[in-house]
């Protein structure tokens, strides 16, 4: 059953490592046929020094095994509540990746700074609230997801693939397994260039003054975010070769 998503995700699982986003068995990968409403994703745990095709796990959307004999993710809730809310993506990502790791457990929005981040975000990467300890003893991982979509309210999930769990870790998407790691791997880079800026200023500016500005609103000049989102996503995008 769906052997061609096996593959695929487990590939892509790999390519976390290969990127140098995971260490042991952090991280996850998954990817949805939105054909079948199944969903195909690593098993929890499992050493990706031995992970093969046949390993990943067929979920149904409320979380029942369709096939596998290993334990699908811990975080398959999550991605379940993103696949749910967010129909127009293909498949998820998450990582303890380091920096955008530590915006998420400083609690901060990664602010866009420069045109890599716009290139690929339209907006600040938004880092989501404190989880309650209803939620936490609760469905947890199911309320991770919720919590991600909450702060989504009224931001469109295709034009900031990405996400800061706090205190946990980021999340990402795409249309599928592939661009979804992609986007994982541009944000470490977007949230390693972000720190960097930021500790540039503040040696500069000194301690006194925020050199974030503000948690959440851009600090790179709009018209320059509008600029290089538009010529690679916009209505007449230009960047790359004509399709
Ligand atoms: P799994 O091995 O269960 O996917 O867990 C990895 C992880 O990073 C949990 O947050």
């Amino acid at each position: 059953m769906l052997e061609d998503f096996k593959d695929k995700v487990c590939r892509a699982n790999l390519d976390l490592v290969r990127h140098g986003l995971v260490l042991f068995t952090w991280g996850n990968v998954s990817a949805i046929d939105r054909a079948t409403g199944l969903v195909v994703i690593k098993p929890s745990g499992v050493s990706y020094d031995t992970m093969k095709p046949e390993d990943m796990v067929v979920v149904d959307l409320d979380g029942n095994v369709v096939e596998g004999s290993l334990r699908p993710s811990s975080d398959t809730p999550t991605h379940l509540v993103l696949y749910k809310a967010f129909p127009e993506i293909g498949g998820v990502v998450h990582t303890h990746s380091t920096f955008a790791t530590a915006w998420a457990q400083a609690g901060r929005d990664i602010p866009s700074l420069g045109t890599t981040h716009a290139d690929y975000f339209h907006d600040a990467i938004p880092c989501t609230r404190d989880m309650k300890k209803a939620e936490i003893f609760g469905e947890y991982e199911k309320e991770t997801g919720n919590v991600i979509v909450e702060r989504f309210k009224g931001m469109k999930p295709m034009d900031t693939p990405a996400v800061l769990v706090r205190n946990h870790g980021p999340f990402t998407w795409g249309t599928d397994a592939d661009n979804a790691v992609h986007n994982a791997v541009v944000l470490e880079e977007v949230a390693k260039m972000a720190f960097v800026a930021t500790t540039i200023n503040k040696a500069f500016i000194g301690a006194n003054r925020d050199p974030y500005r503000t948690d959440s609103a851009p600090s790179m000049n709009e018209h320059l975010i509008e600029k290089h989102y538009a010529r690679k996503h916009g209505p007449d995008a230009y960047y790359g070769q004509k399709k």
